[in-house]
Parts: structure tokens; C-alpha cells; sequence
């Protein structure tokens, strides 16, 4: 069989991959997308919250989430394709210990352009009824909300074949070796030859710049989303996360969607719903929301995924320094869905213009982890 030549095999048809192939074929490349699952979305990008904010703590994160929020806000109008964004809005309750803290971040994300709104406790308790013991204040993003991570994904797909990409399904890369100023992969029964190698497999990611030699710090880590019976309320509920706790909440139709970041997980690929969590997580936020407590399960509804986590919690971006035509893209630790579409945009120009350059990504690029000081302090939910 020939071996078939490209410019760019991007590994993942996650959201991460599929940004990344669109807005390379879109700068001119031969893509080619080969994913292990038989369909796009199918890892975490499937099991998502689907929650986007502009709402972050340091200059980076804030513009690779309000720029990826901008461009869902248009996608329609630009491509055509609806991917569920709703700004259904992002409330932050905030414990009285960190609001001035708190209220300096809100200005440098006013700095960014990122529309946010400073509301008192009893302000912030007609959007979402909750106990306001210790809280000292509530922010409220009003163009954060949710998208449809599976939509967003088959929208970029679509649009990469359509410029010509290839995109297979069901296709595992099993081997991986450079061969001359090019690498070589065996995914499925294909045989692929490339100049760039994109590593978009999301929880994943290690393990594939394994077959490469090639170590990446990325691991799976388990995350369970509980789902209340339909009925459960009338108003909308918008994203709404207790800060003290790390616990958060939003309706979706007439369901609460809640969960907890749980301190310590075992690493690895684990898609049962943790319910020996949930009596803990149900107990915590019934301080938080009292009402919570009396709402029905759904057992059925509720689900789990893996968070793709970086020893920092934020994204690894960029040409690999020990082989430069890899490229990782991976690592996003829980916020990959609010940042898909700068990620895509930044790895295009890390290959075809040589070096990622609509943001200084050095805080996001492997090297940082060969200096403890370099790692960033992204809080992770
Ligand atoms: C419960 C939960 C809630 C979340 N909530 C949010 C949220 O509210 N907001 C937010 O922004 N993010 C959220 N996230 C995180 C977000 O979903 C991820 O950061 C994002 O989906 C990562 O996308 P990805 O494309 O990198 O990874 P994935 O979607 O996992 O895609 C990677 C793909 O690579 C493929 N792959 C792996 N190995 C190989 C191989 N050897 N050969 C071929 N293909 C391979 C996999 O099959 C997979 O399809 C949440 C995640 C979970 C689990």
C-alpha cells in the first residue's frame, strides 16, 4: 500500500483537534485528522460542561478564553454553522477572605475588553438563590455562558473537509517514527507520512508523544457531573460557582447540572460517575444552595468524562523542544472547550509563520515545566 503524504496530521478529532485542522487547511496545509474513536467528540470534548468565561485571574487565560468567546458569539454569522453559544451569563460567589483579591482580577478583565459586572449579594441571590453566609460579593460575566462542544467540534470538521481536509474515524495511531526531516505513522491500517505532527489527543496526549519518544505531562482525570430530575426548576439557573468550594451549577432545560472539584483523583481513563462523591458533593452545596437538597436524582442523566490535566492546570501550546515539527496542543485541564478557538489559531501560526504570535504563549509552551517557577497558577474546577 503507498504511504500517503501530508503536511500536518493532526491526532484527535476532539474540539482541540478539529480547531486545530480547520484553521490549518484554512492557511493553505495538506491536513490530515485521524481519530481513534468512530466518531468526532467521542473523549472529553463529548462530556463537557460546555461552559466558557472570560473570567480569569491572569492576562493570558483571559484573552485565549475572551477571544475563543468572540469567535463562537460570530460563528454563526461567520461560517453558518450554529454551535449553541448562549450567554446565558457566569456568576462567581466570592468568600468575603479573597473579594479584593477578587475585584482586582475583574479589572484587568475589563482591561481585556471582557464584559463583566460587579453585583452584591443580594443582587447575585435573584439570579441564583443561594445562602450568602461568607460570601463577600458575586461577579457576573454577562457574555459567558455555554456552547455545544459537539457542535463545535462537527462545525470545525465540516469546514476543514470542505477546504479539503482528510478526517478519519476509527483510526488509532499505534506507531510513530521520524524519518529524515519527516515522521512516519501507522493509525488504523493507513500509513502516513508528514512534516508536522499535531498532538490533540486531549487525556491522551502522553501516550501518544510516547510512540514518538517524546515525553508530554498530560494525564486523564476523572470528573462526574450529577443531573437532577427534569422538572427540577422553573427559572433558568446560569453557570453559578461557589469559589471557597470549587462547586458549581447551571440548568439545562428544566435540570440542575452540578459537580465538585474533587481534590485528589486517581489519574487515568475512568468514565464511571463517581457516586461516592456525590453524597459529599450534594452535602457540601446543600450549605450553598439548601434548595439543591430536596431536588430528585436522575441517575441516568447524570455522566462522567476526563479532564486532559497538566501539572499547572493550564494548556500546553507549541513546538516541542526536543523535535520541533511536533506540535503539541493538549493539556487544557478543563477549560479546552473555552479555548479551542484561539488554540487552533496559535498552532496554525506556530507552523505555518514559523512561531504562535497573536499571544505570547511562553507560560503555555512545554519548556516551562524544566522550571518550577515558570509553571502557572491556574485554578482548576
Ligand atoms: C465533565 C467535564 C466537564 C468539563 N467542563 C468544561 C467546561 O465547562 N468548559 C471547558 O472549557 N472545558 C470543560 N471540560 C474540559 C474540556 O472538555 C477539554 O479540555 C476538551 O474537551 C479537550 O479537548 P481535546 O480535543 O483536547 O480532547 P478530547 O476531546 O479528549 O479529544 C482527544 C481525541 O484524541 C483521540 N486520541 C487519543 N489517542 C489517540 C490515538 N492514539 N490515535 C488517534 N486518536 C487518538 C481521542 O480518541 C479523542 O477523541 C470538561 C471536561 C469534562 C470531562
Amino acid at each position: 500500500m503507498a504511504v500517503e503524504q501530508t503536511d500536518v496530521v493532526v491526532v484527535g478529532a476532539g474540539i482541540i483537534g478539529s480547531s486545530c485542522a480547520f484553521h490549518l487547511v484554512s492557511r493553505g496545509l495538506r491536513v490530515t485528522v485521524v481519530e481513534a474513536f468512530g466518531g468526532p467528540a467521542e473523549g472529553s470534548s463529548g462530556k463537557s460542561f460546555g461552559s466558557i468565561r472570560g473570567q480569569w485571574a491572569d492576562p493570558l487565560n483571559i484573552e485565549l478564553s475572551w477571544q475563543s468567546i468572540c469567535a463562537y458569539r460570530d460563528f454563526e454569522s461567520r461560517y453558518g454553522f450554529d454551535v449553541g453559544y448562549r450567554p446565558s451569563g457566569y456568576l462567581f460567589l466570592v468568600h468575603e477572605s479573597d473579594w479584593p483579591a477578587h475585584l482586582e482580577t475583574v479589572e484587568l478583565q475589563r482591561r481585556h475588553g471582557v464584559p463583566v459586572e460587579v453585583l452584591s449579594t443580594a443582587a447575585a441571590q435573584t439570579i441564583t438563590p443561594f445562602e450568602p453566609n461568607g460570601i463577600g460579593g458575586a461577579t457576573w460575566g454577562t457574555a459567558d455562558g455555554a456552547v455545544d462542544p459537539h457542535s463545535v467540534t462537527v462545525a470545525y470538521l465540516s469546514m476543514a473537509r470542505a477546504l479539503g481536509a482528510c478526517v478519519r474515524f476509527g483510526r488509532p495511531v499505534t506507531a510513530i517514527e521520524s524519518c529524515g526531516a519527516r515522521w512516519r505513522l501507522a493509525a488504523g491500517a493507513d500509513e502516513i507520512e508528514t512534516t508536522f505532527v499535531v498532538n490533540a489527543a486531549g487525556g491522551w496526549s502522553g501516550e501518544v508523544a510516547a510512540l514518538a519518544g517524546l515525553s508530554v505531562p498530560v494525564v486523564h482525570s476523572r470528573r462526574s457531573i450529577y443531573s437532577s430530575a427534569a422538572g427540577a426548576v422553573a427559572a433558568a439557573l446560569p453557570m453559578t460557582l461557589d469559589t471557597e468550594t470549587r462547586a458549581y451549577l447551571r440548568s439545562e432545560g428544566s435540570r440542575v447540572l452540578f459537580g465538585m472539584a474533587k481534590p485528589v483523583e486517581v489519574d487515568g481513563y475512568d468514565t464511571n460517575v463517581d457516586w461516592d462523591w456525590m453524597e459529599f458533593v450534594v452535602e457540601t452545596m446543600s450549605q450553598r444552595f439548601p434548595w439543591l437538597a430536596s431536588l430528585p436524582l436522575d441517575q441516568k442523566a447524570c455522566w462522567a468524562g476526563t479532564y486532559d490535566l497538566s501539572p499547572d492546570h493550564a494548556a500546553i501550546i507549541g513546538a516541542d523542544p526536543a523535535a520541533p515539527k511536533w506540535i503539541n496542543a493538549c493539556g487544557f485541564s478543563g477549560h479546552g472547550v473555552m479555548q479551542a478557538p484561539e488554540a487552533g489559531r496559535l498552532v496554525a501560526e506556530e507552523i505555518v509563520d514559523g512561531a504562535a504570535h497573536s499571544h505570547d504563549i511562553a507560560t503555555l509552551r512545554l519548556e516551562r515545566f524544566a522550571n518550577p517557577n515558570h509553571m502557572n497558577t491556574a485554578l482548576v474546577f
